[in-house]
């Protein structure tokens, strides 16, 4: 493949949506040719989270020379004073690569690489079943403190207003039919 043919996958989502789950199970796909784009963050590490696999874990100060240096294609500051971005190197790295290029990133993250690159891009937005559930497998998960499961419910209620942004709405009510209508979405736009 050459890599000009390179296409971007992004699945925003808010947390707790099991879009995590479904980017996952993509990647296992070997013939899709997927890999995931490492995003650099300014959060701590959390639960059984890796360098260099789920995040590249970076300090406020490199973040925002990252930021002077104008290296990244879209960052944003998540939640108050945790910052998240793509590299630009990233994106290169994997094309050269001659892989497709997935994303796990917010929503306004997610549509902002649909504007830099809008035909290369699909955008699907996995939306939870409802707000009740959503916070129901955040509690589930028990990687968050009280207060972090009520920022990013209220952040999750914002999200759901962008989903008519996007190029596909994914309900993620049951979880098996969410991944086989997410493996024939990449599937048929890698063959576009
Ligand atoms: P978490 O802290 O749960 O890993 O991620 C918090 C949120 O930040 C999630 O919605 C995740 O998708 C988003 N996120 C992760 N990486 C990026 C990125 O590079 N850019 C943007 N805009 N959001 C990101």
């Amino acid at each position: 493949m050459r890599k000009s043919k390179g296409k971007l996958f992004v699945f925003s989502a808010p947390s707790g949506s099991g879009k995590t789950t479904i980017v996952h199970h993509l990647l296992a796909q070997n013939e899709l040719d997927l890999e995931f784009s490492i995003s650099v963050t300014s959060r701590q590490k959390r639960g059984s989270e890796k360098e260099g696999k789920d995040y590249y874990f970076i300090s406020p100060e490199v973040f925002k020379k990252h930021i002077d240096n104008d290296a990244f294609l879209e960052w944003e500051e998540v939640y108050k004073d945790n910052f998240y971005g793509t590299l630009k190197s990233e994106v290169n790295r994997i094309w050269a690569n001659g892989n497709h290029v997935i994303f796990d990133i917010d929503v306004v993250g997610g549509l902002r690489i649909k504007s830099k690159y809008p035909e290369r891009t699909l955008a699907v937005f996995v939306q939870p079943p409802s707000i009740e559930e959503m916070e129901k497998r955040l509690r589930n998960r028990k990687t968050d403190t009280e207060d972090k499961i009520k920022e990013r419910v209220d952040k999750a209620e914002k999200e759901l207003k962008f989903a008519q942004d996007f190029d596909v709405v994914l309900v993620n009510d049951n979880l098996e039919k969410a991944k086989k209508e997410a493996c024939n979405l990449v599937k048929d736009f890698i063959n576009k």
